[in-house]
Parts: structure tokens; C-alpha cells; sequence
């Protein structure tokens, strides 16, 4: 550049902590006034002009105005740069994800007056990146970002070739990590906020340390010691990890395109087998069907499914069933069967009277008495890695599809709305909840092999997923007692059997 760049500091929801990163370069912010202008810089100056180049943006959008404010900074500058972790991807500002406003309200200004509960910030809340409102030529990221990093990068910018254009490298991007999609689960380092709920989980709480924080400083990523892919360290394939991260950083495939493309087509037969907790959690988010009786919902639910393209509706239950059913009649033990995870994380443990065959899964039992194209809807994002289902979708990726194929659930009349075939038998109750935890037989081998092992039969050690499946990577996430008491009741009166 000939003459020197005018630079602006933009600051949005965040500490101020990467302005402040620069604030303390001290004798070096000269270094920084030799290659540029500051023409805006709330944290040290009182000027400001609107006449920049350069605009650089500390923190996350939080509100329709604040999108508003940033997009009029993006058509000013030139060059537009997310400064810090905040502004790159939501870093902890989008933890508020998991938080309803009526919590926050509750938790932050119990006692708001309607003034407070008014306010805009109420009305209107959700984390964004700065990307996630427009585009960001270069992101310098670090909670917070290093000063030295943020006046090498505009050493390198302003020294640049005049005839460079923008996608040079400068070295301070993104994270040079691959997206790492080796396991069932795949990782995004771009999106990490590095917040470690996926580590606690499973390191502390399942005991199964399949992946964890390495490497350090800016480099930190998720991932396994010697970098050898999550399932490879022993992952079970519990998807606690994808159902507790905050921004989707943690996420398994999602078979929405490629199912509406066919549904589309219509060329081949479709059945579709749902799981009563996946159901329960789908019924509780969607704005129409909440308000309805659980299984009128259902056979709202249903009749919208016919209407989809899926020829056969059945009930995921009768086949859990079947698969307990045969464990006990070969006196083997009832809750591998049914539950991959357990499965999985049992023989992890090397538990030698562990033979359960996969002929007794209850994934197993569906595809042999179902014909046409299966897709399953399953609070477990394990079942995913089942080889033979077609189709694996959970209750938030059926919301996807429902856009996809521009259907209106609540909308289409239930004529057809009920499941096609048999349904589980009336004393029939879902394993994955926990009031029927007496599911947790297990034969007296194994029953010592699990002592010795120090596992619990029936707790949190064999039933991988927290509050049984109802906390399973296939639900809607949610840490809210409430909600998860009122998903068991949902369940448990989807799960009774029509009379
Ligand atoms: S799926 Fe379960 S076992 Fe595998 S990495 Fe995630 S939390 Fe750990
Ligand atoms: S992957 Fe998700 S849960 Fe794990 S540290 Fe990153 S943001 Fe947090």
C-alpha cells in the first residue's frame, strides 16, 4: 500500500480483551502507528471517523441492531478481520445456546422489572459470529487474540506486493486443522470453542477418555493423544459428546439431502421405523404438535411422514422387543443387545461372557422384517454407525427434512396417521427410560466380570448415555430438568400401545 491504511476497532459482545491485547503492545503500538492510521479505537481514543479501510471486530452479534451496525462496517471497509475468538466463532457467548430466555431472565435478573424483561436484548437473543452476518476476509483468533499477532499480521498486510490479492496466506487464519472426519464422530476445529464439555463428559462422567484437549496455547484442538481418530481410542459411539457441544463443532452425518433427494424421486419404497424418545423430543420442540396430546401429535406426526414419501410407518419398540426377548431366551444378558453403546463400551472393557450376537440387536430384527429402504428415527447417534440401516435421523435433522420437502407438519390431516403393523405388546416398556432400569439384567458371569471391572450393572458405567437414551445425540439437546421430566412423559405415553 502507498500510503498508510485507516484502520477502525469495532467492539461487539465480549471482554474487550483482544482491544486491550493491543492497548498493551505499549512502546510497540508505535511499530503498529508507522504502518497505519487509527482512525477508530473506542478502548484508547475519543475520534472517530467512518472513513476507513480496515475494520476490525472484537466480540459476537447478539442483537438484530447490533447485525445491523456490523453490516454498515462491512460496506464501509475494504477489508473486514474478526479479531479474537468472540468475533471468529461465538467463543463462550455461545454457551447461551443451551439457555432459553426465560432461564437467562430468571437466572441473571430474577427480580427484572418490566423494563428489563422489555428489553430488546430479551426479545431478540442469539450468539452469532461475525460470519455469521457477513463476510470475513482474514480471522485472527485467540481468547484473547496476542498483540504481537495482531501487529505481525498487519506488518505482513501493508508490506504485502501491491498486485497480491486477498487469499494469501498471512498465517494467522484459521486453525491449520483438517476438519477430522475419521470417526462416527467428526470434529470442526474451526467452530471449537474449546469450552472441554466434551471432554468432562466423556473422560469424567463415562470413563471412557476416547477423546480431549491436546497441543497448547492457539493450537489447542480437540482430538486423541497420538491423533489417531476418536473411535480408534475407544470411542463407544455414545454421540454424548456431539449432544453436549454448544456450536455443533462436535456433529456426525446428517443423511437429510441425500434422503429428500430420493423422497423426491419417489422411485423407490420407503419405510421408516420410529424410536418413542426421538418422537417424544421432536413432539416437544415443534411449535404446533407441543401443544397437542402426546399421541395425537403422533398421528399428526405419522400422517406427515406418509405424506414424505414413506410408505411404512413401525414402531421402533416391537423390534427392542424382540431383541430383549431373545437375549432371554438364550439367558444372555438383556441390556447388550439392545443398546450399542453399552455394548460396545462392555467389550472395550475386554468382558469375556460377553456373547451377544448381533443377530438379537434389535437394528437387526427391523431389517429383516422390513423390506424397502429403512431409515430409522433413533435418539442414539451410535445406531449411525450400524452397518445395513439406510438411514439414520434424528430428531433435529427431521426438522430438516421436513423443510427440505416443504411439508407442514400440524397441516396434513392424520386419516393415515397410525403405525403400520405390529406395535410392542402392552406390558412392553422402553429400556432407554430410566424409570425401567430393571431392564439392567445381566447374567451372574457377567455380573461378577462387571465387579471386577468396576462397572455398575445398571449405572451410568453400562448405560453409557446419561439419563438413558433420552439424553441420546438423536434428541434435541437440553440440560433443562423440566424439559427432560416432561420428555419422559411424553415417551412413556408414546410407548403404550394404541388400543
Ligand atoms: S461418542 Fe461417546 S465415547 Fe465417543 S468420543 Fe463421544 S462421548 Fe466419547
Ligand atoms: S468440540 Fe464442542 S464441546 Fe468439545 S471443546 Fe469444542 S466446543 Fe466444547
Amino acid at each position: 500500500m502507498d500510503k498508510k491504511p485507516k484502520v477502525a476497532f469495532f467492539d461487539f459482545a465480549g471482554c474487550e480483551g483482544d482491544q486491550l491485547q493491543i492497548a498493551n503492545l505499549e512502546e510497540k503500538i508505535l511499530d503498529l502507528l508507522e504502518l497505519v492510521e487509527i482512525v477508530s479505537f473506542r478502548e484508547v481514543m475519543k475520534e472517530h471517523s467512518d472513513d476507513y479501510e480496515v475494520a476490525f471486530i472484537e466480540g459476537s452479534i447478539q442483537r438484530p441492531k447490533d447485525e445491523e451496525r456490523l453490516k454498515k462496517i462491512r460496506s464501509n471497509a475494504d477489508m473486514l478481520i474478526a479479531l479474537g475468538d468472540c468475533a471468529s466463532n461465538g467463543c463462550v457467548n455461545k454457551l447461551q445456546k443451551d439457555w432459553s430466555i426465560d432461564e437467562v431472565e430468571e437466572e441473571v435478573y430474577p427480580e427484572a422489572d418490566d423494563e428489563i424483561e422489555d428489553n430488546e436484548l430479551f426479545s431478540n437473543f442469539s450468539t452469532k459470529a461475525v460470519d455469521e452476518v457477513v463476510n470475513v476476509d482474514y480471522y485472527l483468533r485467540g481468547c484473547p487474540v496476542r498483540g504481537d499477532r495482531v501487529l505481525n499480521f498487519v506488518e505482513k498486510l501493508v508490506k504485502r506486493p501491491v498486485d497480491t490479492n486477498k487469499d494469501i496466506d498471512f498465517g494467522v487464519m484459521l486453525r491449520d486443522k483438517e476438519v477430522d472426519e475419521r470417526s462416527l464422530v467428526n470434529y470442526n476445529p474451526n467452530k471449537c470453542i474449546l469450552c472441554r464439555r466434551c471432554a468432562n463428559v466423556c473422560q469424567d462422567v463415562l470413563g471412557v477418555d476416547a477423546l480431549g484437549p491436546v497441543e497448547r496455547g492457539w493450537e489447542t484442538i480437540i482430538s486423541t493423544p497420538k491423533d489417531i481418530g476418536f473411535d480408534a481410542n475407544g470411542c463407544i459411539q455414545c454421540g454424548q459428546c456431539v449432544a453436549v457441544c454448544p456450536v455443533d463443532s462436535l456433529y456426525t452425518d446428517t443423511p437429510v439431502e441425500e434422503l429428500s433427494e430420493k423422497l423426491k424421486e419417489g422411485t423407490q419404497e420407503f419405510a421408516i421405523a420410529l424410536d418413542s424418545i426421538a418422537v417424544a423430543s421432536f413432539i416437544q420442540e415443534h411449535p404446533m404438535l407441543s401443544d397437542m396430546e402426546p399421541k395425537q401429535a403422533e398421528r399428526y406426526f405419522i400422517a406427515s411422514l406418509k405424506k414424505m414419501g414413506f410408505g411404512k410407518v413401525v414402531q421402533y419398540e416391537h423390534f427392542l422387543e424382540m431383541s430383549r426377548e431373545a437375549d432371554e431366551d438364550n439367558d444372555e444378558p438383556v441390556l447388550a443387545s439392545w443398546c450399542l453403546p453399552a455394548r460396545n463400551h462392555l467389550e472395550a472393557e475386554e468382558i469375556d461372557s460377553l456373547s451377544v450376537k448381533d443377530k438379537n440387536g434389535p437394528w437387526n430384527k427391523l431389517l429383516k422384517e422390513v423390506k424397502g429402504e429403512i431409515c430409522l428415527m433413533s435418539p442414539c447417534s451410535g445406531l449411525k454407525a450400524v452397518e445395513g440401516l439406510d438411514h439414520v435421523i434424528s430428531a433435529p435433522e427431521m426438522i430438516d427434512l421436513f423443510n427440505h420437502l416443504d411439508i407442514q407438519i400440524g397441516f396434513v390431516e392424520p386419516a393415515s396417521g397410525d403405525y403400520d403393523g405390529k406395535l410392542a405388546s402392552d406390558d412392553f416398556k422402553h429400556p432407554g427410560i430410566p424409570d425401567d432400569r430393571e431392564y439392567f439384567k445381566v447374567t451372574a458371569d457377567l455380573e461378577d466380570e462387571l465387579a471386577e471391572a468396576d462397572l455398575e450393572d445398571g449405572g451410568v458405567d453400562v448405560f453409557p448415555c446419561l439419563n438413558g437414551c433420552l439424553s441420546g445425540g438423536g434428541n434435541h439437546p437440553t440440560a433443562d430438568e423440566s424439559k427432560i421430566k416432561k420428555r419422559i412423559e411424553i415417551a412413556i405415553e408414546l410407548r403404550e400401545v394404541r388400543s
